[in-house]
């Protein structure tokens, strides 16, 4: 499989500082810190974990609509993180991102044609009647009429909303769309018809996306791959069908436990974390997860545990589970 996006050790400090005239730093919000994995051509790669895990800082940080702390992102082979400003906002073209709340990110001021129209502006990619005609063959593709192009956000749905905005982001024919929980503002009936275009689009322009999800859920049906994050750290990535039949890290099993399954004769037992994500200001010692995992041991709390490949691009970031025949949390309790 070709590489379009190579992450590698990215990293996304905040500083805190104290209180005071000179106020001095005190420490750091790891928000992300150290995070590989390659994004496939074509693919659609969900990135799942709790409010503050990170991922949504992460897709911003590829994008670098934030600026990053460390590490480096390889676009096609070029260091987004080294770019100077213009060479930027030329791979802006190939990179956009679908906001989760089509309410907040469309200017109310605006019309639709000009905010799908904004981009083809800003980037000298088409004005006057070349811009219109882009705007309405837009507005098309994403199942919009295109004799609504000058209505205002307000006067469309919650889902046609989010259909602008994706209109908006596919504007210049990017390569990657960071997808950041696009469904999650939008009622249950709704969700799946922006799935199913998003699902459209892919096949139709070849798109890549990078499908930032609350849960596992979420993203089980439109994912080629799935990873999870877990305070600022990926600790499982697989293909969405192993991640989903053999999780291998205790948080993805807690995660998955939490999914009912449809079919009544299949039992699966319900694993509660204890406690509450601690904060990313201080994070546990050794691995970040000690404080919750049912299977913690003394190794635990003393060494992080390093992101290794199990096996079939498997990768597992556990002392106990990166190594085979090692029993589940289920298999554990049943054995004891
Ligand atoms: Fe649990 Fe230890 Fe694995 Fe972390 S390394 S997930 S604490 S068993």
């Amino acid at each position: 499989q070709e590489v379009l996006v190579q992450v590698r050790d990215v990293r996304k400090w905040y500083p805190v500082t104290g209180g005071g005239l000179f106020s001095t730093v005190i420490g750091y919000v790891k928000a992300v810190d150290g995070v590989s994995f390659d994004i496939f051509r074509g693919e659609t790669l969900g990135l799942v974990g709790e409010s503050g895990c990170g991922k949504t800082t992460l897709g911003k940080v590829i994008l670098r609509l934030q600026e990053p702390t460390g590490g480096s992102v390889l676009f096609e082979g070029r260091d987004v993180f080294k770019m100077k400003p213009a060479e930027l906002r030329r791979l802006r073209r190939e990179m956009q991102i679908v906001f989760q709340d089509p309410y907040a990110s469309l200017n109310p001021r605006m019309t639709v044609e000009d905010i799908i129209g904004e981009p083809l502006e800003v980037h000298g990619v088409a004005r006057g009647a070349a811009k219109r005609k882009r705007v309405k063959e837009l507005l098309e593709v994403v199942g919009l009429s295109p004799a609504h192009a000058h209505r205002y956000p307000h006067e469309f749905s919650g889902g046609q909303r989010q259909r602008i905005g994706i209109a908006r982001a596919l504007a210049l024919n990017p390569k990657l769309i960071v997808c950041d929980e696009p469904v999650s503002a939008l009622d249950v009936s709704i969700q799946a018809q922006i799935l199913n275009l998003l699902a459209d689009l892919q096949k139709e322009f070849g798109l890549t996306y990078l499908f930032i999800a609350h849960g596992l859920a979420a993203v089980k049906h439109i994912s080629n791959r799935v990873g999870v994050m877990y305070l600022g750290k990926l600790v499982e990535l697989a293909d969405r069908q192993e991640l989903y039949r053999n999780p291998r890290h205790p948080y993805t099993e807690a995660l998955l436990s939490a999914i009912p399954i449809p079919d009544p004769t299949v039992k699966r037992e319900r694993i509660i974390l204890q406690g509450d994500v601690p904060s990313p200001l201080n994070p546990p010692q050794g691995c970040r997860f000690h404080t919750r995992c049912p299977l913690a041991e003394a190794v635990c709390r003393e060494k992080e545990p390093p992101l290794v490949d199990i096996g079939g691009g498997h990768w597992v970031a556990c002392h106990l589970r990166a190594g085979e025949g090692v029993p589940t949390v289920g298999e554990r309790d049943v054995a004891a």
